[in-house]
């Protein structure tokens, strides 16, 4: 049986030639600074991204909480959204790692606007938190890949110099919010004092993210990567993956919205699940289950016909397009969705 694996744009796997510019890749040692191909991967992330520096890590998490040590001092306040993967999927790193305060503002769709923010920046008094950086998510995976409008970001932006803030960005995903507004990354990247960039996602190299920033910045990432266990060493193997990525699957990606929008629309034309075909904008999605379905059985039972997904929240579960699915993959995928929602009512 074949799986169709949707469960996240995560589970690609290396292809062969990827894994051949892996192996043949210069390595040395990058804690002393002396890997080219990290250095290489460093150089083309940043010039991609409009900024300065950036900075080799091992994974999404490490880049975001290097980033929030780097714009704070313990006792500050971050603003963020509240389903950010900084709030919820971090085990609490913020806190406990770096002695800071995130404060969860809710938004529709995941995506802050400066009317809902600048309530939340608290005026100077000695019993308040720091209000030091506003961080948004674009895309923003729980509210199902909703991408940032290209006019709100500097609006925030003018916020944050307002106020003296530091802007920063989840940028995970910043690949598909860049595809979804045909622009160049940099349009959106530049706006922000710093940002981080997973190679791992829809880019599909196995392991890599990067922190992206100024030059001055980013001398101080890497001692708190040091700090925080992240300096590698023959690191370029792994960065090899990233720059392959980057030369070869960058450009591709908004065949996996194009993919999502199918299976989107496929299932919304069954008539079971509450989903609307517009909401999708990038390569994530998430399904409404009609109220009698349970979410751990219907998860159950599309596994043992080989397609997964995964649950997401109080009814819903969430199925990701990626490298290696491909048109067919989604017309079985949507068929199997369809026939074992049946199946269960
Ligand atoms: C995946 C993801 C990350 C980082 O995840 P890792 O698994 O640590 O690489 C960060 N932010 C967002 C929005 C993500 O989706």
């Amino acid at each position: 049986m074949k799986i169709i694996d949707l469960r996240s744009d995560t589970v690609t796997l290396p292809s062969i030639s990827m894994r051949r510019a892996m192996s043949e890749a210069n390595v040395g040692d990058d804690v002393f600074e002396g890997d080219p191909t990290v250095k290489a991967l460093e150089e083309k992330t940043a010039a991609l991204l409009g900024h300065e520096a950036a900075l080799f890590v091992p994974s999404g998490t490490m880049a975001n909480q290097i980033s929030l040590r780097m714009l704070t001092v313990p006792g500050d306040e971050i603003l963020c959204e509240t389903g950010t993967h900084i709030v919820n999927y971090e085990v609490a790193a913020a806190s406990a790692l770096s002695g800071i305060q995130l404060t969860p503002i809710e938004a529709p769709n995941g995506i802050l606007t400066p009317e809902l923010i600048e309530p939340r920046i608290r005026p100077e008094n000695i019993h308040h938190p720091n209000t030091a950086v506003i961080a948004l998510e674009n895309t923003h995976n729980r509210a199902g890949g909703r991408v940032y409008p290209m006019e709100l970001i500097p609006r925030i932006k003018n916020l944050a110099v307002k106020y003296g803030l530091k802007f920063y960005l989840d940028g995970a995903r910043i690949w598909n919010a860049a595809a979804f507004h045909k622009v160049p990354l940099a349009e959106i990247a530049g706006q922000f004092d710093a940002l981080s960039v997973c190679f791992s996602k829809g880019l599909g190299a196995p392991v890599g993210s990067a922190v992206v920033s100024s030059k001055a910045l980013i001398r101080k990432a890497r001692r708190i990567r040091k700090m925080f266990g992240g300096g590698m060493r023959q690191a370029g193997i792994i960065a090899a993956g990233a720059l392959y990525a980057l030369d070869h699957n960058l450009d591709r990606i908004s065949e996996d919205h194009r993919r999502a929008g199918k299976l989107a629309a496929n299932i919304a034309e069954s008539g079971i699940f509450e989903i609307n075909p517009h909401d999708i904008e990038t390569n994530i999605v998430v399904i409404k289950l009609p109220p009698r379905l349970n979410v751990e059985e219907f998860c159950g039972n599309l596994a043992s016909k080989g397609t997964l997904v995964v649950p997401f929240g109080a009814g819903k579960v969430r199925a990701v397009a990626h490298l290696d699915i491909s048109d067919n993959d989604i017309e079985t995928a949507s068929g199997i969705i369809i026939d074992t929602a049946k199946s269960l009512l």
